[in-house]
């Protein structure tokens, strides 16, 4: 899936607090998966990372937002450490590993099915990124920790499984139409009472060529001669060709209906 990461600067993060060190996409061989931890404030929307922000750098007194990313309940993707620059969210893989945050805590909701995906969208662009599969990790991976909880860590266990986006279902294939095999001169010439009549004689209504008073129906009538006739001229035919009872060239191209 394509992924969208609204930058530090449209979040509105405050400047760094000092430089965090650079770390090429060559180092990263594990990605992390956290939970807030508590209950978060603000499970959506920019707030939600200038909630980390606040706890990160006033409580913590780290350089910012100690993740990678911030991923809220929506499924929004924020900026933090980035692609590029080392994390605090990990003691010995921050280097190594990219850290993302799952907007869920204790006692709070579980994560959506938007959240996850874009969590998991984070993931492959990171593998594409780094060129190889990183490991999947859950903090407690890394560190003696209840986070990410229960749930997302064994989201993690399980392969962090992302639900598709629903792809639209093929429009059912029309079956082919079949038509009604020319029942021969012979047959009309008998003045025949059929379905065959009706169906031809509504097609030759739909082709402008009817010379029906009413119907048409069953019965083979004058009027079903005279409609017919008019079909055989529209197509070019003249004389005895032109005479009202069907022929097979005439009756293939009028494709009545198989009855
Ligand atoms: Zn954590």
């Amino acid at each position: 899936m394509s992924i969208s990461i609204t930058s530090r600067a449209a979040w509105g993060a405050r400047a760094w607090n000092g430089s965090p060190a650079r770390v090429s996409l060559s180092q990263r061989t594990e990605f992390f998966v956290h939970w807030f931890g508590g209950v978060p404030g603000n499970p959506t929307g920019a707030a939600l990372a200038r909630e980390v922000e606040r706890l990160h750098m006033n409580g913590n007194g780290w350089a910012g937002v100690g993740y990678n990313w911030i991923v809220d309940q929506d499924g929004n993707i924020f900026e933090g450490r980035g692609w590029d620059l080392q994390g605090a969210h990990c003691p010995g893989h921050n280097v190594s590993g990219f850290g993302v945050l799952i907007a869920v805590g204790k006692g709070g909701a579980k994560a959506s099915a938007k959240a996850l995906s874009a969590a998991r969208g984070l993931y492959d662009e990171a593998c594409r990124k780094t060129g190889r599969t990183l490991a999947k990790r859950g903090h407690r991976d890394g560190i003696a920790t209840e986070c990410p909880g229960p749930d997302l860590y064994a989201w993690v266990k399980n392969g962090m499984p992302a639900e598709k986006p629903a792809t639209p279902k093929p429009a059912p294939k029309p079956k082919p139409k079949k038509y009604e095999p020319f029942p021969g001169a012979a047959f009309f010439k008998r003045a025949p009472r059929s379905a065959i009549v009706t169906a031809m004689g509504k097609r030759l209504v739909a082709e402008g060529c009817s010379a029906y008073v009413s119907g048409p129906g069953p019965q083979w009538t004058e009027a079903d001669r005279k409609s017919y006739a008019k079909w055989q001229r529209k197509l070019g035919f003249t004389g005895a060709d032109a005479d009202g009872y069907p022929g097979k060239t005439s009756w293939d191209k009028l494709r009545v209906p198989e009855v």
